[in-house]
């Protein structure tokens, strides 16, 4: 099969690779659309430990089954599906709880590190446990349904938030995720939604996705929030999440980009806030399918292009230059 390999670090060559086959309990999909993800594209020079090559990255994919391994009943060939990043057992205690982002034996997806190794969909075929996949609305296109991963981070952002019904809500950061964020913020009937960044082009699309207002980084101060959304992970927006929440108020951090920031300790302490990280996906893949389908958060804006395998090289040239919303690579056959 064709497939877009990371071949050494930051260098990506599309090459012919055996067909994978599918174990007991596996299926393999023709890979019809992957999203290019933040991850690839900062980890695939090796700086994060995460995209050791040689790998094939990729893992915000649909497409349509065509092997089934030994003992998969629940699906077969012809099924449209899309599937979890996350591979979880199902068997260890945060699984069984629910919380399957946090899984002791968790594996993403097209990522290689020193613990694990797993080829992902940036190629003609992948294969994946039956148990992380999920149906794909009859409607949603392959295009759309490929966005079901980061629209499930953005869900699963905000229910680490809590009740949000009628509060105040600043996001900081309008990227892929962040403007993701604000529309499932806007779904789960947040009264006002603020939106922070540094680009106007993306303040703009914020709005035009449902956010009250956007304030363009510096140019004005930022008023009292119930909840800040942190969809940036560097120090001073850090630090602006934290100082704009009233006292007793939540800060969720989604954003990742540094390992580490000053805590603004005081601000946190005197005024009990609720400082909470939020990872990945715990079961909202159904929840995010459905809010596509219903166009209650819309992705189409967001492609800002979609290539051709072949032509994935340069897709990832240009993502990286173009500072791109999101690059699917597709598959029309
Ligand atoms: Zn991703
Ligand atoms: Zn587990």
């Amino acid at each position: 099969m064709r497939a877009l390999q990371l071949v050494a670090p930051s260098t990506l060559a599309v090459v012919d690779l055996p067909l994978p086959s599918p174990g007991p309990g596996e299926v393999r999909l023709r890979v019809k659309a992957c999203g290019i993800c933040g991850s690839d594209l900062h980890g695939m020079d090796g700086s994060s430990g995460r995209r050791i090559p040689p790998l094939v990255m990729g893992h915000e994919a649909s497409g349509v089954i065509d092997a089934a391994g030994e003992g998969v009943t629940a699906w077969k060939p012809g099924d449209r599906v899309t599937f979890d990043s996350t591979v979880w057992c199902g068997e260890c205690g945060y699984c069984r709880e629910g919380r399957v982002n946090l899984c002791d034996s968790r594996q993403v997806v097209g990522v290689a590190c020193a613990e694990f190794r797993r080829d992902g969909a940036f190629a003609e075929y992948v294969t994946v446990p039956q148990r992380i996949l999920h149906r794909l609305p009859d409607a949603l296109s392959f295009e759309e349904a490929a966005f079901a991963e980061p629209v499930g981070v953005a869900l699963h952002a905000v229910r680490r938030a809590g009740e949000v019904g009628g509060t105040t809500v600043l996001v900081v950061g309008a990227g892929l995720i962040g403007l993701l964020v604000i529309q499932a913020l806007k779904r789960a009937g947040a009264a006002r939604v603020i939106a922070v960044d540094l680009d106007e082009g993306r303040l703009k699309l914020a709005c035009e996705l449902g956010a009250d207002e956007a304030i363009v980084s510096g140019s004005a101060p930022v008023p009292e929030v119930d909840v800040a959304m942190e969809v940036v992970g560097a120090a001073p927006t850090v630090d602006l999440a934290i100082r704009s929440v009233r006292k007793g108020g939540r800060v969720v951090l989604v954003g990742n980009l540094s390992p580490s920031v000053p805590l603004p300790l005081q601000a946190v302490v005197t005024r009990e806030l609720d400082v909470l990280g939020t990872c990945a996906i715990a079961g909202e893949y159904p929840e995010a399918l459905e809010a596509i389908a219903s166009g209650a958060i819309r992705v189409r804006p967001l492609i800002s292009a979609s290539v051709g395998l072949e032509d994935g090289v340069g897709a990832f040239v240009k993502a990286k230059a173009t500072g791109a919303l999101k690059v699917l690579i597709t598959s029309g056959s």
